[in-house]
């Protein structure tokens, strides 16, 4: 298969993917049937994708748009890394990213938070990596968020920003606490699980004709991870 054809092969299956976040028709027909707002799928490696801004999201009462293409991306990555995934299928007047911050000990309210937390626990996952889109601090980069409390070793977060710097990814470690980090805070709080967050530049997620070689890179990117994290 020649470069162009691969590309254009996961340029395909990435739409594909992507009208399950963006298709309006499917999504209200999910939520009349009293559907989740989620879908969950363990995988064979205890690892799981999340992506809980698949969807648009309200925080505060204010709509944020959707990071787009990580919905699509956690289940690609899912299915090609034999990992699970765990995406937002509609949007449900929250945001999991956001739950309480000092929120310790009272049960979680968020319904993907909670559920995500529960299968972290019955399905014993060694790892959950948060995909979401950049924030407007580095736009050309994909960063790796573990918080100022480390919710990953720093050996871990070492290692996927090793590899994205070998693909020609500028990466930055961020240990400042911000707004949202709900989803990777709460799970190493609650399970004691390792998790990061990716802030996936726009042109490393989007799927365009000229974005094609850098989503191939960080897929690529993430692969290597994987290999030498579980080996
Ligand atoms: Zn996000």
């Amino acid at each position: 298969m020649t470069k162009n054809t691969k590309l254009q092969e996961l340029k395909t299956n990435l739409l594909n993917l992507n009208n399950r976040f963006t298709n309006g028709e499917i999504r209200k027909t999910e939520i009349l049937k009293g559907a989740p707002n989620y879908e969950y799928k363990r995988g064979v490696l205890p690892i799981i994708f999340s992506a809980p801004h698949s969807v648009y999201q309200i925080r505060d009462g204010v709509i944020k748009w959707a990071d787009s293409f990580t919905g699509a991306l956690a289940m690609y990555l899912a299915d090609k890394l034999n990992c699970g995934y765990m995406v937002r299928t509609y949007c449900a007047n929250d945001d999991p990213n956001y739950e309480d911050k000092e929120n310790n000990s009272k049960e979680i309210k968020n319904e993907y938070l909670k559920y995500l937390t529960e299968k972290t626990q019955e399905d014993d996952i060694a790892l959950i990596i948060d995909l979401h889109g950049a924030s407007n601090l580095h736009k050309e980069n994909v960063d790796v968020i573990h918080g100022k409390n480390y919710t990953a070793p720093k050996e871990v977060t070492n290692l996927i920003e090793k590899h994205l710097k070998a693909l020609n990814i500028k990466s930055l470690s961020n240990k400042a606490d911000f707004s949202g980090g709900a989803v990777i805070r709460q799970i190493k709080q609650r399970t004691g699980v390792n998790a990061f967050a990716l802030e996936i530049t726009p042109s490393h997620r989007k799927v365009k004709e000229e974005n094609l070689q850098n989503i191939e890179s960080l897929i690529t990117a993430i692969s290597n991870f994987i290999n030498e994290y579980t080996k």
